[in-house]
């Protein structure tokens, strides 16, 4: 485990023995006097796919171009296969990009497209032709090379982006929102093929997006942005079963805040009751409060289940019950909900007791996964 000043426990990343690809230490980006980027630690291994996932304007972009060179830190360095290279300009960094709408040159072929970095860097005129053939093939492009941009449809642009950027053979594949110009479903199957290729080169790359599904999915490890900060560095699954704050919780798939009370905190473990019901709950998020203190209890849907009226449950309302095919989602009306209502998620057959709408609902929670955080102060 690498424990850098300044990060959280939630933003130490382990790299034990790690080849790393990218290093951030504290690196920190003002614009006048706004910071888009505040005391970034990131490290990346060799061919890992990250991701850097938060809402609009939390530094995303930022980020991904003071990697790319475009920008330059206020504070803190950059390393690229371990080399210092925050002063070292673009070019000379050996990162490939794919914009978001993919900036191609509209008046070149596709094959002088992907070859243009190749040109820019002086390789042989034979490796040239050599690699944009391999590339072109590669990325299903073959047949295309004397088209020009307008003549291609949105996926094959977005190909023709890809094998520009990855002909170089760059040390680093950055991708900002590559897939937002494209509708869903060539959305899905550019999304498995970039994975693919990303795969088969073992390229470390760094995806920008907002779309927590898209992260999920191709994502060996995201970073959790918001405001200018890192707020959680994980592999998708850690995130979605132990998000370290509120903000993570809430950003990263379904859930639902529930008022509750520390019972107790004892080691690793706390408990936490919210009327008659008692859950066990990791500590660390409520470190340095005490028994007696409000708390948010956080739960996913399917964390709760329908319980009998007597048990140790929460009651409530059904407000709705929505049938979603092998599952139906309840809306229940709780005085024990923070902010709305609660969800839960249950399956078609245990649904069946339920009588509809107004019913009333006793809900248990299967604690294993459920977290509480501290309550805000209003
Ligand atoms: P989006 O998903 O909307 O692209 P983002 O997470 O990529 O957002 P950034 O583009 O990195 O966010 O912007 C972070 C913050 O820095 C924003 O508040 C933005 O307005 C500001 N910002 C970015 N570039 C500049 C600039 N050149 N000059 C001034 N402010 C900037």
């Amino acid at each position: 485990m690498l424990s850098r000043p300044g990060s959280s426990p939630a933003t130490q990343v382990d790299t034990a023995g790690a080849d790393i690809a990218v290093r951030l230490d504290g690196v920190t980006k003002r614009f006048g006097p706004a910071t888009a980027l505040d005391q970034a630690w990131l490290t990346i291994g060799r061919g890992e796919f990250m991701t850097l996932l938060g809402p609009s304007g939390c530094g995303k972009t930022t980020l991904l171009n003071l990697v790319a060179g475009f920008l330059s830190p206020n504070e803190g360095e950059i390393f690229i296969d371990g080399k210092l290279v925050t002063d070292v300009p673009a070019f000379a960094r050996q990162t490939g990009i794919v914009f978001q709408n993919y900036a191609l040159f509209p008046h070149m072929t596709v094959a002088n497209n992907v070859a243009y970095g190749l040109k820019a860097r002086h390789v042989a005129k034979d490796e040239i032709r050599r690699r944009v053939t391999n590339i072109l093939a590669m990325m299903k492009l073959t047949g295309f090379e004397d088209r020009k941009p307008r003549e291609l449809s949105g996926g094959q642009q977005q190909r023709v982006a890809l094998a520009r950027a990855l002909v170089i053979e760059p040390k680093v594949l950055l991708l900002d929102e590559p897939f937002s110009a494209l509708d869903k479903n060539l959305r899905a199957s550019m999304q498995v093929e970039v994975k693919e290729v990303q795969r088969r080169l073992g390229v470390t790359t760094i995806f920008v997006t907002h779309d927590q599904s898209e992260a999920l999915s191709l994502s060996d490890r995201i970073a959790v942005m918001s405001q200018g900060r890192i707020c959680q560095i994980d592999t998708p699954e850690a995130l979605y079963r132990k998000p370290a704050d509120r903000f993570v919780a809430s950003f990263i798939g379904e859930g639902s805040l529930l008022r509750a009370t520390i019972e107790q905190v004892q080691g690793d473990t706390a408990i936490v009751s919210i009327g008659r019901a008692k859950v066990a709950v990791p500590s660390a998020p409520l470190s340095g409060l005490a028994a007696g203190t409000d708390a948010d209890l956080f739960v996913r849907p399917e964390h709760l289940h329908v319980a009998p009226q007597d048990a140790c449950a929460i009651e409530g309302r059904v407000a709705a019950a929505i049938y979603q095919g092998g599952h139906v989602d309840l809306y229940v009306d709780t005085p024990h909900a923070a902010n709305e209502r609660l969800m839960m998620r249950i399956a078609a057959r245990d649904a069946a007791g339920i009588s509809g709408t107004g019913a009333p609902i006793a809900i248990g929670i299967s604690g294993e996964d459920a977290v509480a955080f501290p309550r805000p102060r209003v």
